[in-house]
């Protein structure tokens, strides 16, 4: 991409012309850097930070993330110093894209006992939030060129997206992302059923689209006589992935999943919520046992919505969740929004508690200040060790060889009479 139409992007996303002066010598900086380089596409290696870097973009974060995704393979790639990127672009910059570069060491090797422990590993080496973000798009965006990669190599990184990135993502509240990476990842894993699975879903996603779109016209109406005019009403799929899990949660039957698509009603504030809920219910049945008030009573993780299923006209079930604007676009985008929700056993690691702590404190602060404020540090108290084998064993400081060894085992921590550390007796 020229520099000229990136300016343009970035101008279209509402960056100052001081934002976009700073950014402007990175851009140069990767685009020379990357010359010679291609991707397996055979496409100049140069797009894919480009690419990076406007995901980022997207999220609104701030011109050092942008310069930081722009130069995020410099140094991995061209083998050019850090203390270079830190001389021409500053301190901040360069602290995000060596950090980047660190956390790019840790790889899924598909040892599951472990990946809450390298999932941590990952978030303490990051350091800061943007790092994460940077992370994540990323690997969105080589998810989305995997095609062209070996067929091994394939097979691993979606693994990897599935087990550590997506996870991940889902903590720290980027759902969509979350969503993309799962629906980009499980082809990879299982092509016969995701293609099974989306011929499938695409036939009643179609259907289910068609039929609420001829409701609309009626709901409105009836808001409108009660003083209601929603902001906007779109029809929201369930992402493939999450689809293919209910339904081995469910034996296979399709059935039982009601909400393939919903209607989403976004309002002005919280009372209008309820009155369109009202309105809803007034016009059609509702499904007894499916009302759900997360405004009043939010999800863990801060989710809130008003949800209903009800039983429309023809025999059709409906699905409705009904926001305001602003739960909207934290359910969507926010940091938090959707970590830890659906965790095994319901059992959330203290780190998620952590975070969720933190963001209830930060909640009222704006988007762009909560990202660039955050730094990831309830990891400093945290060491992790990694045993032969390349498991990472996560300790508390001022934990020894001996609490490592019996971590791994109780005999092996029995037996030991020595320990070598990198090497060193
Ligand atoms: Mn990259």
């Amino acid at each position: 991409m020229e520099w000229l139409s990136y300016e343009k992007k970035l101008k279209e996303l509402g960056y100052s012309d001081k934002d976009i002066a700073t950014i402007k010598p990175a851009f140069i900086f990767a685009e020379e850097a990357h010359k010679n380089e291609k991707r397996m596409s055979g496409e100049p290696y140069f797009t894919h930070p480009v690419a990076v870097s406007l995901y980022i973009a997207n999220l609104k974060l701030d011109s050092s993330a942008i310069s930081a995704s722009l130069l995020h393979d410099v140094v991995e790639n061209q083998g050019i110093k850090i203390e270079s990127v830190k001389k021409e672009f500053g301190q901040e910059t360069a602290f995000l894209v060596e950090a980047v570069t660190k956390v790019d060491a840790i790889k899924y090797k598909g040892i599951e006992r472990e990946v809450e422990s390298l999932r941590r590993m990952f978030l303490a080496l990051a350091e800061d939030i943007r790092v994460v973000a940077i992370k994540l798009m990323d690997r969105l965006h080589n998810m989305e060129t995997l095609e062209f990669q070996e067929k091994e190599k394939q097979q691993r990184i979606a693994t990897e997206t599935l087990e550590l990135y997506a996870p991940l993502a889902d903590r720290l509240g980027m759902w969509e992302i979350k969503a993309k990476l799962e629906d980009l990842a499980f082809p990879y894993i299982n092509p016969e059923k995701a293609e099974w699975l989306k011929s499938q879903v695409d036939e009643k996603r179609k259907r289910g689209t068609k039929f609420l779109e001829k409701l609309k016209p009626e709901l409105e109406n009836e808001l409108k006589q009660d003083g209601v005019e929603p902001v906007k009403i779109s029809y929201r799929t369930k992402h493939l992935y999450s689809i293919w899990k209910k339904l081995q949660k469910y034996e296979m039957d399709f059935g039982r999943i009601l909400d393939i698509v919903a209607m989403r009603i976004m309002v002005r504030d919280v009372a209008e919520c309820y009155k369109t809920l009202g309105v809803i219910h007034k016009l059609w049945r509702p499904m007894p046992g499916r009302i759900k008030d997360f405004i009043a009573l939010p999800k863990p993780n801060g989710y809130q919505s008003l949800h209903t299923t009800v039983f429309g006209p023809e025999k059709n079930i409906i699905d409705f969740q009904i926001r305001t604007v602003e739960m909207d676009r934290e359910a969507e985008f926010g940091v938090a929004a959707h970590w830890a929700y659906k965790t095994p056993l319901g059992k959330k690691p203290e780190w998620v508690n952590k975070l969720q702590e933190w963001y209830n404190e930060h909640k009222n602060t704006s988007q762009n200040e909560i990202l660039s404020a955050l730094k990831i540090d309830f990891f400093k108290d945290r060491i992790f060790a990694l045993t032969p084998k390349g498991d990472v064993i996560d300790l508390p400081d001022g934990a020894t060889p001996i609490d490592f060894a019996y971590h791994i085992h109780s005999e092996i921590g029995d037996r030991m009479f020595g320990a070598k550390i990198n090497g060193k007796m």
